[in-house]
């Protein structure tokens, strides 16, 4: 069982970090999520930070960037021209009140994360740079914190990242 989900997880890693030349997942460690302590939270949180080690490991290894970033306010954030608003956990859509912008909640998040991590790498995003992002923003099941993860990385060489500069004109 153990070993079965460890495989899974190095095989994602691997993936990735051989695929793409950057990797960004949002860092636990400054997540207020961290103060629920229930059981659910607690293995999502170590899960999380297992999958960030291993992400870490094979990035040594296979010359990719692996960068935490602070995912405070990820998903009260537009990723399109940086408003924030507020937004229950139940709001799963984005749909900004500045600038219109809408995207899946975990979606807008990834985007934002992506955009801290390449800021982060000291990158300007070009659409020759492939990276994809993972959010830790959807482990409220506290079931396979694999399955969650494996759906919310978000291809990143997509439009929505050049909309920022257009709504700041
Ligand atoms: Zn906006």
């Amino acid at each position: 069982m153990t070993n079965k989900k460890d495989d899974f997880k190095h095989k994602l890693a691997h993936f990735y970090t051989t695929e793409y030349d950057a990797v960004f997942l949002e860092d636990l460690n400054v997540k207020g999520m961290l103060e629920g302590r229930g059981n659910a939270r607690n293995k999502a949180e170590v899960g999380w930070r297992d999958l960030i080690q291993t992400f870490e490991h094979h990035g040594e290894k296979n010359g990719c960037h692996v960068l935490t970033v602070d995912p405070d306010g990820t998903t009260k954030e537009c990723a399109s021209c940086g408003t924030v608003s507020e937004k229950p956990l139940w709001v799963r859509e984005h749909s900004c009140p500045a600038c219109g912008f809408t995207a899946g909640r975990d979606v807008n998040a990834a985007y934002n994360v992506l955009q801290r991590g390449l800021e982060r790498l000291g990158v300007v995003h070009s659409e020759e740079t492939p990276v994809e992002t993972a959010t830790a923003t959807s482990t409220d099941g506290g079931s396979s914190f694999v399955e969650v993860d494996a759906r919310c990385v978000v291809d990143a060489g997509s439009r929505v990242l050049k909309e920022p500069a257009i709504a700041g004109e």
